[in-house]
């Protein structure tokens, strides 16, 4: 699709200038990312790829994790045990907020915030340790089309700071939920968040979601097809925070951003379109990867409620 990698290229020299947004610090090691990486990337669902920038920079997932954890746990267990443990309402607050977690059947309110998102990787099964962490890089690996592995660095500095995770974690335990080790789920979560990828890596693994739930390129089915409505409406809904009803009005696409600069963007039915810059706004949300996006849509065409 030659207009595509046109239209990244534009993208990338448009949006490099674009100076604002700091470094997330409160997990040490990304304080350490390289500020003035930019990557921007697409995958369609006929598996035909675009990209331009730094497309062999490796980052983390962080919260781009969610929704594809939230997905391995629906394959494993099904919609009305998941449903227990998470609600799908937005909250319209920030993906660490502690405050709401009490009210409201007392589960989190959605799987995009980190109590939802901690409740979700709780659910991972495989009994030890070990063999929950296998079925998550497992899970993960499907959707990207190659073996991902965890960036341990990142997963210490976030294990040894994560103190409100933690807090979150006990919280929840308090209200019934996270059976088992708090800290074998917490260490799960955190290795979620500590896998690392590309941004070529990122755009098939939305691709996987555009196609229905199996990846284009390699032919495997990633999650059921019945799923992959749960995960985009998420996205949709909850993907980017505080700023989710901004994003859903403006762009009009579901999406996942994530504290280390990534962003991935879903056109249902067509592609997975993914932005890495480590800059955030105060959202948490890459300042260059939204601007970019944003373009993208707009140039396309592709909110979802845009009428044709
Ligand atoms: N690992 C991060 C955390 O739990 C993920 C947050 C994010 O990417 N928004 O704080």
């Amino acid at each position: 699709m030659p207009e595509l990698q046109a239209l990244l290229d534009l993208l990338y020299r448009k949006h490099k200038p674009a100076r604002g947004g700091t470094l997330a610090s409160y997990i040490p090691e990304l304080a350490k990312a390289d500020p003035n990486r930019f990557a921007l990337a697409s995958c369609g669902v006929d598996g035909s790829r675009a990209g331009a920038g730094d497309l062999n920079a490796r980052f983390t997932l962080q919260s781009v994790s969610k929704p594809f954890v939230f997905g391995l746990a629906l394959a494993a267990h099904g919609r009305k045990r998941v449903r227990e443990e998470v609600g799908v309402e937005p909250t319209g607050e920030s993906f660490h907020s502690v405050i709401r977690l009490d009210a409201d059947r007392k589960r989190p309110y959605n799987p995009m915030i980190n109590p939802g998102a901690i409740a979700m990787a709780g659910l991972i099964p495989g009994g030890t340790p070990a063999r929950r962490q296998t079925a998550l890089l497992k899970g993960l690996s499907v959707f990207a089309g190659r073996p991902l592995s965890i960036n341990d660095k990142v997963f210490r500095s976030e294990r040894s700071t994560g103190h409100r995770n933690r807090a979150i974690a006990h919280l929840m335990r308090h209200f019934g939920s996270i059976p088992g080790e708090i800290e074998h789920t917490l260490d799960l979560y955190f290795k979620q968040c500590a896998t690392a990828v590309d941004c070529r890596d990122l755009a098939l693994m939305g691709a996987t979601l555009a196609n229905g739930g199996v990846n284009p390129v390699t032919g495997k089915r990633a999650l059921p097809a019945r799923f992959v409505r749960d995960l985009l409406t998420l996205m949709f809904t909850c993907g980017l925070y505080t700023y989710a009803g901004e994003w859903a009005y403006t762009v009009g696409l579901p999406a996942k951003s994530g504290v280390s600069g990534a962003i991935l963007a879903v056109v249902p039915g067509k592609m997975g379109v993914a932005a890495f810059s480590p800059r955030v706004d105060a959202h948490g949300n890459s300042v260059r990867g939204l601007k970019a996006l944003r373009e993208f849509s707009a140039r396309r065409n592709l909110h979802v409620f845009e009428a044709r």
